[in-house]
């Protein structure tokens, strides 16, 4: 599918650092995929629930927002100064996004924007359905109808994933969507919300509009 294949070369040279917002289980792993691919473009994914290296486990239970943070934290003040990235999943709520202020101004560090693939919860559902994925290797995809999709990593024809998804998608909207907004308030705020109709919009749009308003400093 081409809007797979999209290049987020422009961010890759740049010290670019975003924040992206959206629904889980949807849109973003297929952006996130794109960004995978650079090698200096570091991806940050909290929502992760597997433990395929790309990112960290999912934290859940009591005291888990403290982990969280305190690996995050820790992540932050590990990375070289400047070095871009795009954290997924986390922020997750203003409180959140305060933190990641903080220690950006403490590093003399600011944000490129908030990437937000706002989508309603009925595109976002029709979207999980037609979602496959390598069982293997966590690839996903999402195909019309009748359509096949193999896995780039092994070849293998993807299987269907739309219960998966669909189930990510009912999660995501019952416990998280209010709280995105509020996020992506606290971004329009501060002048750094680029939101995007998710439904609607292509990946070079997005990659087009980073590119734009990345600061390489
Ligand atoms: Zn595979």
């Amino acid at each position: 599918m081409a809007a797979n294949s999209v290049s987020f070369s422009p961010l890759a040279s740049a010290r670019a650092k975003f924040v992206l917002l959206g629904a889980a289980g949807v849109l973003e792993h297929r952006v996130a995929r794109s960004v995978r691919s650079l090698k200096h473009f570091e991806h940050i994914n909290t929502d992760l629930s597997d433990n395929s290296g790309e990112g960290r486990t999912v934290h859940r239970g009591p005291g888990a927002r403290e982990r969280l943070i305190r690996d995050m934290r820790h992540w932050f003040f590990s990375r070289k100064k400047n070095h871009g990235f795009l954290l997924q999943g986390f922020p997750a709520d203003t409180f959140e996004a305060t933190l990641l202020d903080e220690w950006l101004d403490c590093r003399d560090e600011s944000l490129s924007g908030c990437l937000w693939l706002d989508m309603s919860r009925d595109e976002a559902l029709s979207q999980a359905r037609r979602r496959v994925a390598c069982r293997d290797h966590g690839q996903v995809a999402y195909v019309e109808a009748g359509e096949t999709h193999q896995c780039e990593l092994c070849g293998a024809t993807m299987s269907d994933d739309s219960e998966q998804a669909v189930a990510e998608v009912d999660t995501w909207f019952a416990e998280r969507a209010a709280v995105a907004e509020q996020t992506a308030a606290y971004y329009r705020e501060r002048g750094q919300l680029f939101r995007f109709d998710a439904s609607r919009t292509s990946f070079e749009e997005v990659a087009g509009v980073a590119a734009a308003v990345t600061v390489d400093r």
